[in-house]
Formats: structure tokens, sequence, C-alpha cells
């Protein structure tokens, strides 16, 4: 054997014959083999346990357990179970080694024994067992690359379905989060177009429908629509007195009172607070609207139960259609709003078709709007000045400062015209600037041409939305000292209700505007619904009494009023004047009361600034307009 290479492979040799040990190895010992020896079955187990020898070669009769016995045991050893056992015995009939070889020998020698016999079974099992082995690795190595592999797999089909698992939750988490997208997109979508409160279609949306309705009226020139603007009557008496969340109820219910108004190719919408616009896609004439205007109002005329409250209201509403032929919803919207209006001027309850002549109006109110923005850029306006006198000596006490404004074509303008569009448009604010530093720059001018004339006042009207306009005061103030006129020259002349509402909403405003120094004066007094009372609480100095009072004089009752009124103001230390004096006779009655102050075309009417500056010229030391003495 070739022990250079691999290490020597044991045998086991059992059995109790010295003799025979010795034979044997010396036997195996020559051809290389690693020789272990046992002399009875126990001993030979005993090593087989801590040496594992590659083959044994066992004794069958021997004293204590036989070579059977010891077989039968070592085979159920673990470490034992596969070393090849080869019995050697005297015992030689077929029995015994069939007997043997059932144990789980391999292999069966019968003594005496040839050597080469010995050696040859020994060597052909030990290369089995080699061999054996080497399978059995193979197998083993087989077996667990298969296990390996088998794992692998395993392992590899879980992260495949792990993979899966996951990819499937990402793409449904993708899919839920477009879907949600989607609902989200729509619902601003909805929302955009959408009244909150009721449900209808809003502004916007109407807008383009009527855009689109529009357009095709202008394609199609048979094609004929109508639009109807519905406002409610009372609603804000309602929202005031009830509150909002009654207010917001109503406006449900009239919401799906007018839907049940519908029929096919009608389009409701809110427009906002408490108007609603319809629109007929089909009206084929006029007749429609007319009808729709009459059921609805029929149906809004009916009580409401909003929170145990019954009630009733109404609709104005205004009518325009494509006989107008509108290119633009804008225009639409514009005319059915003033058709609106002229229904609710009318009486409210009440429907009205725009006229022509309607519409020419608003035509030439929103080129005056137009031409009077321009105005206010370039300053085109002039201020006349309308003296005050006293009414016992004639004597002029002051000016009131009148706008007036030449327009090329228009010819003059009437102030209370312009004034309207101004505080409409916003444009007062700059106008009634313009007007407050001119009269103060003129005012101030007489005072330094004619120094030795006595102290004149101004009065300048003040619109209600001047007052409210922010840092009204100190822009006043301000323009005073940029004309360098004393503020005490001044008197502020507001009507009735704009006071009031300047009152309401800045009670600190008024007493700003006196402790400046400004005199405060209620204009048109008596046209307003304010009580001599309420004005009490405030510092005025002066009530102007408006001029339909002064008319009214001829009459015992206008002189009766007259005389009241001017009681009561003395009583309150407010001095008087009185507007629209034309007669005489007026300023005689007037002057019977003790009434101060005077104005109107018995003295003069209003003059421009060259025409009083030459009063002033000639007069001296101060002006005087002829008055009845009479007392
Ligand atoms: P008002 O403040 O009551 O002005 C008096 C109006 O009565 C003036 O009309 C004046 O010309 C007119 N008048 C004067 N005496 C007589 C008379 O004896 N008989 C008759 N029938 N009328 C007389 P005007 O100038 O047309 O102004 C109309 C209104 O326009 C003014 O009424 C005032 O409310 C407003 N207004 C005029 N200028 C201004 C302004 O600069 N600012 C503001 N905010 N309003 C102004
Ligand atoms: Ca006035
Ligand atoms: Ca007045």
């Amino acid at each position: 054997m070739d022990s250079s290479n691999h290490p020597a492979q044991v045998v086991l040799i059992v059995d109790d014959s010295p003799t025979n040990l010795e034979l044997l190895c010396d036997l195996l010992d020559d051809v290389g083999y690693e020789v272990l020896v046992a002399q009875n079955g126990e001993s030979a187990i005993e090593k087989v346990r801590y040496t594992k020898p590659d083959l044994i070669l066992l004794d069958v009769l021997m004293p204590g357990i036989d070579g059977f016995e010891t077989c039968r045991r070592l085979q159920n050893l673990p470490e034992a179970g596969d070393i090849p056992i080869i019995f050697m015995t005297a015992l030689s009939d077929t029995a015994n080694k069939v007997k043997g070889l059932n144990i789980g020998a391999v292999d069966y020698i019968t003594k005496p024994f040839q050597q080469e016999e010995v050696l040859a079974r020994i060597q052909l099992h030990l290369r089995m067992r080699t061999l054996h082995m080497s399978l059995q690795q193979e197998v083993q190595e087989r077996t667990a690359t298969e296990q390996a592999l088998q794992q692998l797999t395993a392992s590899l089909e879980q992260r495949i379905d792990e993979r899966t698992a996951d990819l499937r939750s990402a793409l449904q988490e993708l899919q839920q989060a477009h879907l949600d997208l989607l609902e989200r997109e729509q619902k601003l979508h909805y929302q955009a177009f959408h009244d909150s409160l009721t449900s209808l279609p809003n502004r916007a949306w109407f807008m383009e429908r009527l855009e689109q309705t529009i357009q095709r009226s202008i394609q199609d020139s048979n094609y004929v629509y109508a639009v109807l603007f519905v406002d409610i009557d009372r609603f804000k008496v309602v929202n005031d007195s009830l509150g909002h969340l009654v207010g917001d109820e109503l406006l449900k219910q009239i919401a799906s009172r007018l839907q049940t108004c519908l029929t096919d190719n009608i389009q409701l919408a809110r427009f906002g607070g408490d108007e609603f616009i319809i629109l007929l896609e089909d009206a084929r004439d006029l007749d429609r609207a007319r009808h729709l205007a009459e059921t609805i109002q029929e149906e809004l005329q009916l009580p409401f139960i909003v929170n145990g409250y019954k009630i009733y209201t109404g609709a104005s509403i205004g009518i325009t259609g494509s006989s107008m032929n509108y290119q633009q919803a804008s225009d639409v919207l514009r005319d059915v709003d003033v058709a609106m209006y002229q229904a609710k001027v009318a009486g409210r309850g009440r429907y009205q078709i725009l006229t022509y002549q309607m519409q020419q109006q608003v035509l030439s109110r929103l080129h005056l709007e137009h031409e009077l923005r321009q105005a206010v850029e370039s300053r085109d306006f002039c201020l006349h000045y309308q003296p005050i006198v006293a009414l016992d000596t004639g004597e002029l006490q002051g000016f009131e400062a009148l706008i007036r404004w030449y327009h090329p074509q228009l010819g003059w303008v009437s102030p209370a015209e312009l004034i309207a569009i101004a505080e409409e448009t916003g444009l007062i604010g700059s106008l009634g600037e313009w007007v407050f530093y001119e009269a103060c720059w003129q005012l101030r001018q007489w005072q330094k041409q004619f120094p030795n004339l006595p102290p004149l006042s101004m009065h300048i009207n003040l619109s209600a939305i001047q007052l409210k306009q922010p840092g009204i005061v100190s822009r006043l103030l301000q323009l005073c000292q940029e004309t360098g006129l004393d503020s005490q020259h001044i008197k502020l002349e507001i009507t009735e209700s704009s006071f009031l509402e300047a009152v309401n909403s800045s009670e600190l405003l008024i007493h700003q505007l006196k402790k400046e120094g400004f005199h405060l004066c209620i204009d048109d007094f008596g046209t307003g619904y304010s009580s001599l009372s309420r004005l009490h609480e405030f510092p005025i100095d002066t009530l102007k009494i408006d001029r339909a009072f002064v008319n009214r004089l001829s009459g015992d009752s206008g002189i009766e009023i007259m005389r009241t009124i001017i009681t009561l103001a003395h009583s309150l230390d407010m001095e008087l004047v009185a507007e629209g004096i034309e007669r005489t006779t007026q300023q005689e009655v007037l002057l019977s009361m003790a009434c101060e102050f005077g104005q109107g075309y018995l003295f003069s009417p209003p003059v421009n600034s060259d025409t009083a500056t030459q009063w002033f010229q000639n007069a001296s030391p101060s002006i005087v307009f002829p008055v009845s003495v009479v007392r």
C-alpha cells in the first residue's frame, strides 16, 4: 500500500488467541496498515468508541460476549455502524456464515486462513469502504448542494413574492393617490363653479355659459335667449333682524323653490348675496321669459317657514335678451341689473324688461363715467362761489364752494349727477381733495388781496365717502397748511345722512375735525331722518335748512315747521343758514324768526372767482347785498 500520500488505514483485530493476533498483526503491519488489537468483544467495543478503525477483523468464539454479539453491539454504535466487519472463525458451516452476514458482517473468513486471502479480502473491503465513503460523501455533497439550491430557490421565490407584494402595494398606493388626486381635482372644479350654500352653479359658471350662448346667437340670428336677474325683496331686513343663519336658510329655500320653476333649457345660478340669475337658452320669444318671471314671483310670494319664523318676501326681476344684440356677457349683466333696478324702483315684486331707452341711459352714464375719469385727471373743473349773507344786514359772511364741470360736448354737467358718479366710482376721493384745496386757496388769495375785509368763511361740501377715508382729518389739515388757510375759516358741510353714517362708523372723527378748528355744518337739514336731539350729542355749529322748507314758507304749516326748527336749533346753540331763498318774502319771514343767515338767488347765484374778486375790489369795507329790513 502506498502510505506516503495517505494516512495509513486502521484495522482492528479482535481475537482471544495471542498467536492469531500476532500473526495477523505482522501480516497487516507488513503491508502498511496500522493495527489495533482487542482480545475480547467488550474491549473491542471500547476501542472502537475512541479510535474509529477502517475495518474490523472479528473472531467469533471468544470468552465473554462472542463475535456475533460483539458485531450486533458494534452495529448499534452510531460511530461504528458503517465500519466493515469481517468474521474470522473456525465455525465453517453455512448456517453460521449466513448468521454472521445477516448480523451485518461484510465477509466471512474461516480459520485456518490463507494470509493472501485475508489480505486480499481486507484490501477489497477497504477499497469498497473507501469507494463507499467517497460515494457517500459525494451523495452528501450533492444532497447538500441540492439543499442549498433548494434553499436558494426558496429564498429567491420568497424574495420574488415579497417584491411582488411590495410592488403590488406600491401600485395600489399609486392608484389610490391618483384617484385621490382626481377626486380633489373634481372637488376643486366643483367648488370653483358652484355656490357652497345652495349648491347651485355660481357666477363664474354662469358667465361661461352665457358667453357660449352669446356666441351661438351671434352665429345663428334665429337663436333667441333671455336672461332674468332675480333680486330678493327685503332680504337684507330678514338678514339684519333675524340673523345670518336664518338668512342662509331662507336663501336655500328660495333656491329650491326657484328650481321648481325651471323646465328644459333653463339654467339657474346664484349670483351672490340674494341675487339669482337665470338663462333661458332657447327662449323662442320674450313671452317665455315673462311667463317664467310671473311663475317665480307667484312662487316666492308664498311665505317661507324658517326656524319657526314665517317670512314673506318676493322678487324683483330684470329681463333682457338676444334682441339687444349683445357681444359679451358683461354687457348683458350690466343691462339686466339696470332692468332689475327699475323693477325695484317701480315698487318691488315686479319684473321689468330692459328697454332701448334704459340701455341708452346706462350707456350715456358709462360714457359720463369715462369722461369724468379723464376730467379728474386733467382737473377740468372749476369752482363757483355762492354768497352766504346775514339776513338782517345783507352783509357777506362767506361762500359755499360749488363744483362746476363744463364738458365740451355735454355742456354743463349737473353737480349732483357728477358727485353721484364720483361717489360710485371712487373718484370722489381725488375730486373732493381738489375742491377742498381750490376753495381754501381761493379764500386765502382773497384774504391776502383784501386784508381789510372782515373775516369770511368758506363752506365746503364733504361727501360721506370722503369722511370714511382713513386719515381724512390729517389730509384736510395738510391741505390747509399747503394753502396757508386757517381751519377756523372752513365750514364743512355734511348732509344729515352722511353725518349719521360717519358718526356710526367713527364718532371720534367728528370730534377730531372739531378739535382741529373746522366748523361743522349739517347740510340739507330736514331731508334726512335725524332728530335734533341726536345731533345735539355732537359739536355742530350750523344747521343749513333745506330749500324745500324755505319753499314752503308761503303756507301756515310751513311757517310753523320752520319756527320749530329755528327755535330748537337756537336752544342747542346752533346757527342757522336758510338755503334757496329766492323771494324777499322768504327772507322777511326767516328774519322775523331770527334765522341768522341765508343763501339763494335773491342775493346771488353761485359766481365764478373773477366775479367775486370784482365784488371785493368795488366794496369798502365789506360786501353788502340789498335786503329787506322789515322786522
Ligand atoms: P347743496 O350743497 O345743497 O348746494 C346748494 C345747491 O342749491 C347748489 O346747487 C346751488 O346752486 C343751489 N342753489 C343755490 N341757491 C339757490 C336758489 O335760490 N334756488 C335754487 N333752486 N337753487 C339754489 P348745485 O351747485 O347744482 O349743487 C347741487 C349739489 O351738488 C349740492 O347741493 C351739493 O350736494 C353737491 N355739490 C356741489 N358741489 C359739491 C362739491 O364740491 N362736493 C360735494 N361733495 N358735493 C357738491
Ligand atoms: Ca351744501
Ligand atoms: Ca344744501
